[in-house]
């Protein structure tokens, strides 16, 4: 009779804190740690993590994995790079709540980038219920997105909502929250959340509040107004009276390059009054969206200066995807602009771009704040998504811990951690500690890698050994096991 279920020995305990690293040994049973530390007993399985760090596992704070949850239970993009709880719901963007309205411009515009579904739920009760049917791999927690509130509430109108229909959203977030959502989202460069005026997002904030929840913010400008839309951001959470998630923090365009040097000190003044106010990153230069999406939002002038990739379309794979816009507006023979016109009509509005414009002197910046988590802001589309799909954890620790260090271990460790889920309201997870749930991940400081490239996106991290999700081994040595353990998790609950 062995005294665990799992005893995971001579690793380096990295417990998500932040606290010093030291040797130890780690038991499970029943899917949560029950001991850290000295281990007498035996496991039923042992392992020996001999020069490895054991970590709580990783939680992506920013993801568009919210049909992908369904659709492809295995998550693998999400296991092999050791998350093992996915935040989805980011960017005002997602699937619940869903009428009929909703469904049609879902498929139309949405899906061909999150992944197609037919969205078989009307609410956020009922979507919850299908990803704890689906069974997917890793861990789910959820913000009600606001564009979905709105398309549901009144289309794609460009105005303030009367009154009804203010009603109808704060009923459906309200729904939304009573089923364990985390807060409330928002995506205030793309339709429909870009037509929401500050009182519109107050009034719903105040919702997700009044159960604890945060507001998470795609805030209105990355470039030219970015100090402006960090102040609207945390202006919003100090009137509603809940924390302000900033979600993938960056100074987009190289005329605003340097940018993070007067944004971040402006949030560490709003923490100074008392708003809790935190921000994810990704470890990149490169951003990714919708194209049509960019190309409106005036970055049709980035395309003219800055590198971008066409990740993935609908019909014209060999002739677009994976292919910078300089080449197709080369072989088109026509200017960017109006090569970027064709593609979006030739592929009716729906594919991904990839484009680099960030400045890793920024980047660096974001990653060092103490109050900055990691997001991958992964999109699981086909063709060739963005590596930070498949190896955003890799990266932070591979290049800001190992090659250019920026990040002890441990601090790396807590960013991925323990920081998002007492920000999320991810309730014993997080933390390496008796009693909590045994979400771990086992890997080697020394040779952990994000090895996807743009070329070459879909491929698994190194260094990642072993991947635990509830107490079960999801992945093992670069192959992920059979085992779909996560669970739809809902707010301050420990499950
Ligand atoms: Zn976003």
């Amino acid at each position: 009779m062995a005294d665990y279920d799992l005893v995971i020995r001579h690793g380096l305990i990295v417990d998500g804190t932040g606290a010093p690293a030291r040797q130890g040994a780690l038991a499970v049973s029943d899917g949560r740690i029950v001991a850290v530390g000295a281990i007498d007993g035996r496991g039923e399985t042992e392992l020996d993590a001999e020069g490895h760090a054991v970590a709580p596992g990783f939680i992506d704070v920013h993801t568009h994995d919210d049909a992908a949850v369904i659709r492809d239970p295995r998550v693998d993009f999400k296991i092999m790079q050791g998350v093992t709880t996915d935040v989805v719901g980011n960017c005002g963007a997602g699937v619940a709540p869903a009428n009929d309205a909703f469904r049609a411009y879902y498929a139309a515009g949405m899906g061909p980038i999150l992944g197609e579904s037919d969205l078989p739920w009307s609410t956020t009760a009922e979507y919850f219920a299908a990803v704890e049917a689906a069974r997917p791999a890793c861990n789910v927690a959820a913000y009600v997105p606001h564009g979905v509130l709105r398309y549901n509430a009144m289309g794609g109108e460009r105005r303030p909502p009367g009154d009804a229909e203010l009603q109808r959203m704060r009923e459906q977030l309200d729904e939304g929250m009573r089923a364990g959502a985390i807060g409330l989202s928002t995506g205030l460069v793309y339709a429909p959340g870009a037509f929401a005026r500050t009182d519109e997002l107050v009034a719903l904030a105040k919702v997700a509040a009044s159960y604890g929840g945060i507001y998470g913010s795609h805030i209105r400008d990355e470039s030219a107004r970015l100090l402006e839309a960090v102040g609207e951001a945390i202006s919003i959470g100090e009137q509603a009276g809940c924390g302000v998630q900033i979600s993938h923090h960056k100074a987009a365009g190289a005329q605003y390059f340097g940018m993070t040097k007067q944004s971040l000190p402006l949030i560490a003044e709003a923490r100074a009054r008392g708003v809790d106010v935190t921000i994810d990153v990704y470890p990149y230069v490169a951003s990714s969206s919708s194209l049509a999406a960019m190309f409106r939002l005036g970055r049709g002038a980035a395309f003219e200066t800055a590198p971008a990739i066409i990740a993935s379309v609908k019909y014209n794979k060999e002739r677009y995807e994976g292919k910078y816009v300089r080449e197709i507006a080369a072989e088109l023979d026509l200017p960017i602009g109006e090569a970027i016109r064709k593609v979006l009509q030739d592929e009716e509005n729906t594919p991904s771009v990839i484009m680099f414009i960030m400045d890793e002197a920024d980047v660096r910046r974001v990653i060092a704040d103490d109050h900055a988590m990691i997001g991958s802001d992964g999109l699981p589309s086909e063709g060739k998504p963005h590596p930070r799909l498949y190896g955003t954890m890799a990266a932070v620790l591979e290049k800001y811990v190992r090659e250019e260090p920026l990040l002890a271990l441990e601090e790396a460790v807590r960013k991925m951690t323990s920081l998002p889920a007492g920000k999320h309201r991810i309730a014993g997870r997080g933390i390496l500690r008796e009693g909590w749930q045994a979400d771990l991940v086992i890997f080697d400081p020394a040779t952990v890698a994000d090895v996807a490239t743009y070329a070459e996106p879909r491929q698994y991290s190194r260094g990642i050994d072993y991947v635990i999700v509830n107490g079960e081994v999801a992945a093992e040595h670069g192959r992920q096991t059979g085992a779909r353990a996560g669970k739809m998790l809902r707010r301050g609950v420990a499950t």
